[in-house]
């Protein structure tokens, strides 16, 4: 099993990070990276996201991975919809929509000149669905940027990265990974 702290980071974008969170999430043996609260915590600490603590106010940390992972697999069921070239369902879109809506009543705005930022009610746990529902929602409604989201290639991967090559032509979440796998399968079966 995967640790969260070995987990690649490919997407390029958090809310894709947060989807790849499972590791060959299409091959014979997927492997969830987030298996406890902590690994929940040491993932969003890994990739930045501010005032976070292990803590759960809403009730306990485990039925906050809960909330985690339906948001998660919510945002992933849109991805491969669009991927798919089909409307989304609306279970999955309500699922993201109500989780950014409960986002926006636990952040206020504070600061000063020259600029003012988001700060949260306090640091906790329920920060990292909040942070990745607005990052979600930010990302699933800029056309621009959901015209270079892309599926790997790989079969058996399942991830999805922001493709930014010139021609648009990434095909592999990772070169050193994925395409050489591939490529290395595509020569044997050519070759038999
Ligand atoms: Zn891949």
């Amino acid at each position: 099993m995967l640790d969260v702290e070995a987990l690649a980071l490919l997407g390029d974008h958090v809310a894709l990070d947060f989807v790849n969170t499972i590791e060959d999430r299409t091959g014979h043996h997927p492997d969830d990276t987030l298996r406890t609260p902590d690994d929940l915590y040491r993932w969003a600490r890994r990739v930045g996201i501010e005032d976070v603590s292990p803590e759960s106010p809403l009730g306990s940390p485990r039925d906050e991975l809960g909330r985690v992972v339906h948001l998660r697999e919510s945002v992933h069921a849109i991805l491969v919809a669009f991927d798919n070239g089909h409307a989304p369902s609306y279970m999955a879109m309500q699922v993201v929509s109500d989780t950014c809506v409960e986002a926006c009543t636990h952040r206020r705005l504070i600061g000063g000149p020259p600029s003012l930022t988001w700060a949260w009610d306090r640091p906790c746990l329920e920060n990292v669905r909040y942070h990745v529902a607005l990052e979600a929602a930010s990302l699933l409604t800029d056309p621009r940027l959901m015209a270079r989201t892309r599926l790997c290639a790989a079969e058996l991967c399942g991830w999805f990265y922001l493709d930014h090559s010139k021609n648009n032509s990434r095909r592999w979440c990772s070169m050193r990974g994925c395409g050489t796998r591939e490529k290395a399968k595509r020569r044997t079966v050519s070759h038999a």
